[in-house]
């Protein structure tokens, strides 16, 4: 599906990561910008970090105007993203669902609802009712937190992750960008305020310019050159249950008990979880976090609770302290960084990756990724979206 090339001595342009985000940046630096001597380098294989293994829930109902000008850039991507990359996706807008389970989560959700009628976003308030016809499974009173009611965004859904990945890496290499697997970078090599390359395990490679979108080892690497990233990184985790036939035909999200479920085609139930309460990198979690998990999820779905669980898996997410990512260059020339985007990065990958390439591209942000700037967390112009974010961190 592409080639695997041994690494040049020198590229013009060098991503970190073969994530849907860095395959992506790649594939719009050579698309839109028509930059040539490209390399994206990725320690595992292809959609081997938060890309293979995360719940692919996609919306873009934030609170605040620049994340919903980000999401809905991305949304809007989606929703053609199969066709431009000649591959399917499996992108589905089946509709996304945020309960609420209390007073507060009621105002919070209101809230939000209306700050994205605001700005155009397909959001709206249903009752417990209307819930009811769109999930007949659901419990929604007999239960320690009832359903009160959600917000639902028809044009949210869920998309095939590794075919992302695949995408746009065949579309890449088609155009000539150098993918390498396999090959691990140790450090970010600088000189003079300058970025001059990286030192991997396969040597050194040069590059003028290096973007770092390296999920939950972005602030790993960033130290090697000397800078501090506001990030945590912790483990999230998700679980698949044997396939059953279809009874849940749109995506709930139920952020006060840290349950989301959506079915897969092949019939899974595919459940995301809450993130450990401390930073680790092992790509697994704590049992604790899927026991909640599980009890909340037979609790609101009580048929599936005779059913057996497959499989269960970590990533580690990178947390910025306002749970919004950060896109943006930094104090080193031709160092640029894409990370920061926690549990919620997938919705995001076109529209990030477009943004990132142009900021790449022009040395200078895109309109819509200048508010993800750094220098926030010196300023103080936070973008808080801990109350979109759906896991609470
Ligand atoms: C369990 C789980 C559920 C999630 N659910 C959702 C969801 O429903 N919706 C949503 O929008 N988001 C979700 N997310 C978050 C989402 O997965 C991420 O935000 C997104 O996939 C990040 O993409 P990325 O390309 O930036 O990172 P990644 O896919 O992690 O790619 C980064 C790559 O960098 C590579 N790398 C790291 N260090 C080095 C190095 N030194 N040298 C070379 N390569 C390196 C890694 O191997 C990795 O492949 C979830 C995450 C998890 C873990």
């Amino acid at each position: 599906m592409w080639r695997s090339p041994e690494p040049k001595k020198s590229y013009d342009i060098i991503i970190i990561g073969g994530g849907g985000h860095g395959l992506g940046t790649a594939y719009y630096l050579a698309k839109e910008h028509k930059l040539k001597n490209i390399a994206v380098i990725e320690k595992g294989w292809l959609g081997s970090g938060n890309t293979g293994r995360n719940t692919t829930i996609i919306r873009s109902n934030y609170l605040w105007n620049e994340s919903v000008y980000l999401y809905d850039h991305a949304l809007k991507i989606w929703e053609n993203l199969s066709n431009e990359l000649n591959y399917n996706v499996m992108f589905s807008q089946r509709g996304v669902l945020n309960l609420a389970h209390n007073e507060h989560d009621v105002k919070e959700i209101k809230r939000r609802m209306s700050a994205n009628r605001l700005n155009g976003i397909d959001s709206k308030w249903i009752n417990t009712q209307e819930i009811k016809k769109l999930v007949p499974i659901m419990n929604t009173d007999n239960l320690r937190y009832p359903v009160l009611g959600a917000s639902y965004q028809p044009r949210g859904g869920v998309a095939r992750h590794d075919a992302v990945a695949w995408g746009f890496a065949m579309r890449a290499d088609e155009m000539g960008v150098d993918i390498i697997q396999n090959c691990e970078v140790k450090n970010i090599i600088t000189k003079s305020g300058k970025v001059t390359g990286v030192e991997t395990d396969k040597g050194i490679i040069s590059g003028e310019k290096v973007g770092v979108v390296a999920s939950g080892h972005s602030s790993i690497l960033a130290k090697t050159a000397g800078i501090k990233l506001p990030l945590q990184s912790r483990p999230l985790q998700a679980l698949v249950s044997e396939p059953i036939k279809p009874v849940i035909n749109t995506v709930v999200m139920s952020n006060a008990v840290h349950a989301y479920v959506s079915q897969s085609d092949k019939g899974e139930l595919v459940i995301g979880a809450g993130t450990d309460g401390y930073n680790s990198f092992t790509q697994r979690g704590g049992y604790d976090v899927i026991e909640d998990t599980v009890r909340a999820i037979v609790e609101l779905y009580p048929i599936f609770g005779k059913m057996k669980m497959l499989r269960q898996w970590g990533g580690i997410v990178d947390i910025c302290p306002d749970a919004s990512p950060i896109i943006s260059k930094c104090e080193i020339n031709g160092l640029y960084f894409n990370c920061g985007w926690g549990t919620g990065g997938f919705k995001a990958t076109p529209g990030s990756a477009n943004v990132f390439a142009y900021t790449i591209a022009n040395d200078d942000p895109h309109p819509i990724n200048a508010p993800f700037n750094l220098n926030r967390f010196v300023t103080g112009k936070l973008i808080d979206e801990h109350g979109a974010a759906a896991v609470a961190h």
